[in-house]
């Protein structure tokens, strides 16, 4: 399979690296208005392949992406100082703009994979401006809170993380719901585990749990000023399931018909992924505040996506 990375900047780079790691494409082409940012990039990725797999990685323009069956949209500018959310909001829908004419031109039977921030917004403008089946337009969401949040509910109880069945759901942000009441381990309830494993699930663990996920990424950029191992592996896990046909229950971004009464809107819920994008979306069976706290998050999505001149 040959992916396309429009981005080269520090979320496109690792996505590229964790592609090569995992020797899941046979060619990975990046492509940065900042040439010389991507071919060093791709150098930088080529002379770790012979160590594990045998992944070719170049740097090209637009017409490289001929050919690619997925293409991950990392592309973006950052926050300038005093610049509001929407302000940068705009920014990035030009630059998105520019790039999505180009990629379509390029590469117009490709499913879009959107990396860039606020990443349920960029995915709601990808698709309207693309006109593409929505999906086909797929954004990372809160498939990194997920596994965040499988982290340490599995570390809480000494079980692997992959043996954790929990979601989070809505805005991959400071809205996203962490879904509790519908967490599983192994075949188990989450009371029935902790029981069994003597690691009782208390208030104050659930707040340190939650407030582990919630803030992992301001942690995170406190401390090196940006994320981005994480999102990499994440991209790269969306790609297996996709060429694979693989049918994983992951939770990304996609312009959805309705999440808790609010119609037309890009979240985060369970879908299942496969060779066409997204084949089914699983709409989470949650307890009232879970809900209320979805419709919350699409309605302040939905308010975003308003705001904006598409
Ligand atoms: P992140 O941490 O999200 O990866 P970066 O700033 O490291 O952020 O990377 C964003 C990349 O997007 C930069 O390398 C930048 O050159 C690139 N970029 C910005 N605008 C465009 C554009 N219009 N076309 C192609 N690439 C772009």
């Amino acid at each position: 399979m040959k992916v396309g990375i429009v981005g080269a900047g520090m979320v496109g780079s690792s996505a590229a690296y964790a592609l090569a790691v995992m020797g899941l494409a046979s060619s990975v082409v990046l492509v940065d208005r900042n040439h010389d940012l991507a071919v060093a990039q791709a150098e930088d990725i080529a002379h770790a392949v012979p160590f594990m797999s045998s992944t070719v990685v170049e740097a090209t323009g637009y017409d490289g992406l001929s050919g690619a069956s997925v293409i991950i949209l990392a592309a973006g500018v950052s926050q300038k100082p005093g610049e509001t959310r929407l302000a940068l909001l705009e920014r990035n829908t030009a630059v998105f703009r520019d790039v999505i004419g180009h990629v379509l031109k390029a590469a117009p039977n490709a499913i879009l994979l959107i990396a860039s921030n606020p990443v349920d917004i960029m995915t709601q403008v990808t698709q309207r401006i693309s006109g593409l089946p929505a999906n086909r337009v797929i954004g990372s969401g809160t498939i990194l809170d997920t596994a965040r949040f499988r982290n340490l509910l599995g570390r809480h109880l000494g079980i692997s993380p992959q043996s954790v069945h929990a979601y989070v759901l809505g805005e991959h942000g400071d809205s996203e719901v962490l879904a509790w009441s519908n967490a599983k381990v192994g075949s188990l309830s989450l009371a029935e585990i902790a029981a069994q494993v003597g690691s009782p699930i208390t208030q104050s663990v659930r707040l340190t749990i939650d407030d582990g996920v919630r803030n992992a990424a301001y942690k995170i950029i406190r401390g090196k000023g940006a994320t981005y191992y994480g999102i990499g592996a994440g991209l790269a896990r969306i790609i297996k399931a996709i060429a694979g046909d693989q049918h994983d229950v992951l939770t990304v971004s996609c312009v959805t018909p309705e999440v808790a009464g609010v119609k037309d809107v890009a979240l985060s819920i369970p879908r299942v992924i496969g060779a066409n994008g997204i084949e089914v979306d699983l709409m989470p069976d949650l307890n009232a505040e879970e809900t209320e706290g979805l419709g919350q998050s699409a309605r302040i999505l939905k308010d975003s996506i308003e705001a904006i001149s598409l």
